[in-house]
């Protein structure tokens, strides 16, 4: 449905022109097709089904990983949840060596870029790719060079955002930032968690020690929360967990206390409308709060998620956001800021990107 306001859909490469951030996007979701055909044929791994059609999540089902984890990577709350967990699963035990693993981060970046994204965190959960169990430091190390490679060429710069696996226990998850402070591997800039609560019902209280030492030791902090949760789960991620941000956070929209807490604290939503619908959170993108949010005072910012899977871009989602919505030059360049802002960034970084947002603003007028 349109909305009532919009006027012609802003197109993409007005919107790949914006300077701008991108901060609630998994690496595991943005593996390109010929990123997959290549690795496969790499490693000689016969492809579970037709090349054509490896992105068609309902063909996930088939897919059948070695080691399977529980949870973990992208959006949650449907019955193909777990058939696209298998498929992430399968697609990062793919990426065996050091240069496999340095150019899917490469990629990434490259990725990142040609949206028009100059900044972007990213979340890595190192408990989908198998094949660097007890090696998650190696892998680190790995996807920083990638990044430091791709930094050098000009290319879209990026941090890293580990991520605990919901499932995980809490001794798993104070061991993994106890190495990751102790390591302090270069671009890694953030703790988080993602998975589905609904399986493994709420975890604030369980990762309350592991995000105290991230937080001890400077690691910012982002919590998946309040998509496969409802507001409970934001409120966990807010008083036990010190997060920053929420990645999705939609359902926050059901209490109008959180609405004010999140205000008062300035805490960003990540917010992933396509995935969120893909996903069976609401039905469609009309049903969405994502204006509800952004009405109540609410500094929300728009992401992808996992746009390989999902058969998305940026660009695409914040079009077809400005059309459902209602958006405009002026709102766009908002969302652009907000993603500056919330992003973990360095200062300069920051500051740098807002002058070129407020100069790209001024001169191509709303
Ligand atoms: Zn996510």
């Amino acid at each position: 449905m349109l909305h009532p306001n919009a006027t012609a859909r802003i197109d993409e490469e007005a919107i790949r022109a914006l300077p701008k951030a991108e901060v609630h996007v998994h690496l595991e979701g943005t593996f390109s097709l010929l990123d997959l055909l290549t690795l496969a044929k790499e490693n000689g791994v016969p492809l579970p089904g037709p090349a054509a059609t490896l992105f068609d999540i309902s063909s996930h089902d088939a897919f059948d990983a070695p080691e399977v984890t529980t949870g973990g990577g992208a959006g949650a709350g449907s019955a193909g949840l777990s058939g696209f967990l298998r498929f992430l699963d399968w697609q990062c035990g793919l990426v065996r060596t050091p240069a496999q693993a340095a150019r899917v981060a490469y990629a990434f970046a490259a990725r990142q870029s040609a949206s028009g994204i100059r900044y972007s965190d990213v979340i890595v959960n190192p408990t989908h790719w198998n094949t660097w169990r007890g090696r998650e430091l190696e892998l680190l190390d790995a996807l920083a060079a990638g990044l430091d490679e791709a930094d050098q060429d000009g290319l879209c710069r990026v941090g890293m955002a580990y991520s605990l696996l919901r499932s995980q226990s809490p001794t798993e998850a104070e061991d993994a930032v106890a190495a990751l402070v102790a390591a302090s591997p270069r671009r890694v800039v953030a703790l988080s968690v993602d998975g589905d609560e609904k399986v493994t019902g709420r975890t604030g209280e369980k990762f309350q020690g592991a995000f105290a030492a991230a937080a001890a030791a400077g690691l910012h902090r982002t919590v998946h929360a309040g998509e496969s949760s409802g507001p409970e789960g934001v409120w966990d991620a807010i008083d036990l967990l010190q997060a920053e941000r929420i990645d999705h956070g939609v359902r926050s929209i059901e209490d109008p206390a959180l609405i004010e807490r999140l205000i008062a604290d300035g805490i960003t939503l990540g917010v992933c409308p396509r995935s969120n619908v893909t996903l069976g959170i609401y039905p469609s993108w009309a049903e969405h709060p994502l204006p509800r949010l952004l009405d109540a005072g609410v500094a929300v910012t728009l992401n992808t998620d996992d746009p390989a899977p999902l058969g998305s871009t940026l660009e695409a989602d914040w079009a077809v956001a400005a059309q459902q919505f209602g958006f405009g030059h002026a709102e766009l360049v908002g969302f652009a800021g907000r993603s500056i802002d919330a992003s973990f960034a360095d200062p300069d970084t920051k500051a740098g990107l807002r002058a070129e947002l407020a100069a790209h603003a001024e001169a191509v007028p709303a």
